[in-house]
């Protein structure tokens, strides 16, 4: 009897236990699976809530990439905040942590690239200059370092080293003929070698063949050779620095070739230094010259500003090359009018 029962119960014990065991794994298993995933989540919102308040650490980008395989782009648009901030130095930590972790050598040149950037733009003209050399070493074709490296060279005055790249750039078929022609004229402009006289001869000289260089020409003339400038006015286009002439000292300025120009004519009646011009096609001058003659005292003004070409920023300040996009020669100047002197600080009172 006995034995007939444990025939009956034996393997029905058997498979309710090895059932009961799957489940018992399967749930265990399961409910793991759970805290887990809840662990992460919560660490997850935790460093999400810590990105929003811009409290990650170098270490929290790390977190990211190795152990929740936030994919490299998404790291890397993270860390960009900072730069949009302007906070470079935590951009560079982020950059140099994660390039210990990473193992791609194209991500890493990426990395590389991107701190060289950043350096660049926090004014760690050296550090970028590093990087980008250290690019070129493993990466000779990279034309982003080379342009980077040219503008870095350029910015240290380091004349020898910017024909060097100019050439590795010809090599890889860019067009680098701009540049080329605004390096030369710099070069020239540093010369410590060069008289002023010399000086102007050799800017006149590629400004014939390069029109591109007009602005840095004039310039140079209005400060070491005005004889020359107003001797040469005819062969300029003079409302390119119409605010360098507005600005001009009175006694710098040659009246007797003035009157010769219907620009500058018009430029200094709306600067009430002489009352030859009756109107201007520009309408700014115009204005100006109206009040000039108007019996009413109105006080009005003329400020400049400065228009990038290529990426249509306005700036305040002339510059050669465009802070915003890097281009050369690309501003334009702009003028504006503005309320005088006399009513400025009255509107203050
Ligand atoms: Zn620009």
């Amino acid at each position: 009897m006995n034995g007939l029962v444990i025939e009956y119960r034996d393997p029905l014990f058997g498979i309710f236990t090895i059932f009961t065991l799957i489940f018992i794994v399967s749930f265990l298993t399961y409910a793991y699976n759970i805290y887990i995933e809840k662990k992460s989540r919560k660490e997850y919102r935790k460093l999400l809530k810590k990105f929003e308040l811009g409290d990650l650490k170098e270490d929290d980008y790390i977190h990211l990439y190795t152990t929740y395989n936030l994919p490299f782009d998404s790291i890397i648009l993270l860390a960009s905040s900072f730069l949009h901030k302007g906070d470079y130095n935590k951009a560079i930590s982020v950059y140099l942590a994660l390039l210990e972790h990473v193992k791609d050598p194209t991500k890493k040149e990426e990395l590389l690239e991107l701190l060289g950037n950043t350096y660049f733009k926090g004014g760690f003209l050296q550090r970028s200059k590093d990087i980008y050399l250290k690019i070129l070493k493993f990466s000779p074709h990279n034309i982003i370092a080379l342009k980077y490296l040219l503008l870095i060279y350029e910015k240290l005055k380091d004349y020898s080293k910017t024909q060097d790249v100019i050439e590795s750039l010809k090599e890889l078929d860019v067009d680098i003929q701009k540049e080329e022609i605004f390096i030369t004229t710099l070069k020239i402009i540093d010369d410590s070698l060069l008289s002023f006289e010399e000086k102007s001869i050799k800017l006149l000289e590629i400004f014939s063949a390069n029109k591109i260089i007009e602005r840095l020409v004039m310039e140079f003339l209005l400060k070491y050779n005005k004889k020359l400038f107003w001797k040469n006015i005819n062969k300029f286009s003079l409302s390119k620095v119409m605010d360098l002439l507005w600005y001009l000292d009175f006694n710098d300025i040659d009246f007797n070739a003035v009157n010769n120009n219907i620009f500058l004519k018009e430029l200094y009646s709306a600067k009430k230094h002489i009352n030859s011009s009756t109107s201007s096609d520009i309408f700014e001058f115009n204005v100006l010259i109206s009040t000039n003659n108007s019996t009413s005292k109105v006080d009005i003004d003329l400020n400049f500003d400065f228009i990038c070409t290529q990426c249509k920023k306005l700036h305040p300040i002339y510059d050669n090359r465009c802070p915003h996009c890097n281009s050369i020669l690309t501003f334009k100047v702009k003028p504006q009018l503005t309320k005088g002197y006399y009513e400025k600080n009255s509107s203050l009172q």
